[in-house]
């Protein structure tokens, strides 16, 4: 390239780039008039969809499809907008327990249905590309709020077999169109991090490998840049927050044999955000994530992107907890040992899966340095030893409601008996556990893969507990927001 070529083209990727980034900015800022009002947390179902798609039917800028049932006969729908040359395929929530990205997409469709906002970008977009998307390729374990789908198959390990009606549809779909740009949109776990940077890995990009070789062929070369255009824009958002999703080559995932048969994949995963456990925040950054592509591809404004951009995205690494008790002591015989405590809590769902309760357990003990929690807590001078259960047998929901919690703690207890074979639930927002009928009584252990239920003194006085580990502190319990465990049930 000519020096004066190369000095244009560098200028010339600026002033896109500054476009863009403006765009992203005012998409951002007009988030609220778009976001989809019905959908307000992770746990919706296809139920909950249906209406908003067959309202679609009713613009003219959409095109709805039924393209085939799901094992338990749900309608899995395409949804088509755009008349450009270039063919963009998303797909969303082909892990039933993964739908982010999926509410972004419903934000999207309100986006592209308003006919007065941003006319400017939405014809760019749709004169440029025809547009194909299934929000919700995993209905049933979406129902079931679960990875796999209904007869506990990984959807994303069957395109070689297409074993399922899911599977099959999504590889029509995909051989139908042969597009030039892919959407696989996922959600990961809270536990990754951008690299060791001691934040969440809140969005991972992967250009998938198409071989064994990881070789980089134009189609992946392709996804490359335009996830580098993503992050460069992503980086205004939630900078370090973005890391790069493994790329060892899976011949049964759909984004590596779509990548092998042509197609410029983007596999984009949604994980935490700290304080956002219903991810309402990175839903929106979705959002802005899904236009700001669409944008690029239409103007072709990512092909002036340089490769070095995604080399440099930090790798996922899982270096996040949930929460990190850190600088106790610990004693044991004469010897005094100082330990973190670090807690990952695990959802369980309820309610037939429309809501869940939490249930903690002990990750790991000692050093823990390397980690970060999403909540951390200081406790450097307090020392630290298992929650007991008191022995006194409680009979009914009155008694637990009597109990004063000050000396529940002070006297070293997290943990009742009641004998009672009416309670129902298997979680309860008393600040204590609930041992019913004294079955699965046991002593507390702080050891890994354990409960924690701690109490945490300061010079000899029980200043906190950790009841299912949520701390609390003993002179405000009323401000407890956790839930704790009912055992025995
Ligand atoms: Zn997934």
């Amino acid at each position: 390239m000519k020096k004066s070529t190369l000095l244009f083209t560098i200028l010339l990727s600026g002033i896109i780039m500054a476009q863009e980034k403006q765009i992203a900015w005012d998409l951002y800022h007009s988030y609220e008039n778009f976001k989809e009002k019905t959908l307000t947390n992770r746990r919706f179902k296809h139920s909950d969809i249906v209406p908003l798609i067959e309202r679609l039917k009713n613009n003219k800028n959409f095109k709805v499809d039924k393209i085939g049932i799901s094992v338990e006969g749900r309608d899995i729908y395409l949804i088509s907008l755009g008349s450009g040359k270039t063919k963009v395929f998303l797909w969303s929530q082909m892990h039933g327990d993964e739908p982010t990205a999926t509410a972004a997409l419903f934000d999207m469709f309100n986006f592209f249905s308003a006919d007065s906002a941003y006319p400017e970008i939405k014809n760019l977009i749709l004169s440029n590309l025809s547009i194909y998307i299934i929000p919700m390729v995993n209905p049933d374990g979406a129902e079931e709020f679960q990875r796999r789908n209904i007869v506990e198959i990984d959807l994303n390990r069957d395109v070689l077999q297409q074993q399922t009606p899911e599977a099959q549809i999504l590889k029509n779909v995909f051989d139908s169109l042969k597009a030039d740009f892919g959407f696989n949109l996922h959600d990961q776990g809270r536990d990754y991090s951008a690299g060791n940077s001691f934040n969440p890995a809140s969005i991972s990009f992967l250009a998938p490998s198409p071989d064994y070789k990881k070789s980089l062929t134009p189609p992946r070369e392709k996804a490359m840049k335009l996830i580098g255009n993503l992050v460069t824009i992503l980086n205004e958002f939630i900078p370090g927050h973005i890391a790069k999703y493994s790329d060892d080559y899976e011949p049964r995932a759909f984004g590596d044999n779509f990548t092998k048969l042509g197609t410029g994949v983007v596999l984009l995963e949604s994980g935490g955000w700290r304080g956002d456990r219903e991810k309402q925040f990175l839903r929106k950054i979705n959002y802005l994530t899904l236009l700001s592509g669409l944008n690029s591809i239409a103007t072709e404004g990512y092909a002036t992107t340089d490769l070095s951009v995604y080399e440099s995205i930090p790798q996922n690494e899982k270096f996040m907890m949930d929460v990190i008790l850190k600088d106790l002591r610990l004693k044991k015989d004469n010897n005094e040992y100082v330990i973190d405590i670090g807690i990952n809590f695990d959802e369980v769902n309820v309610n037939d899966a429309k809501d869940f309760y939490l249930k903690a357990d002990i990750e790991d003990v000692g050093d823990l340095s390397v980690f970060a929690g999403y909540e951390e807590f200081d406790l450097s001078g307090c020392t630290v030893e298992p929650g007991k259960t008191k022995l006194e047998i409680y009979h009914n929901i009155d008694e637990l409601e009597k109990i004063n919690l000050t000396q529940l703690f002070k006297a070293g207890y997290t943990n009742v008996i009641l004998q009672n074979d009416s309670f129902q639930g298997e979680y309860s927002h008393f600040p204590f556990n609930i041992i019913l009928n004294n079955k699965a009584f046991r002593e507390g252990k702080i050891k890994p893969e354990e409960s924690p239920n701690l109490i945490i003194k300061k010079n000899n006085e029980v200043k906190f507990a950790v009841v299912n580990g949520f701390l609390i502190e003993i002179e405000k319990v009323e401000d407890w927001h956790g839930n704790s465990i009912v055992y025995g049930k």
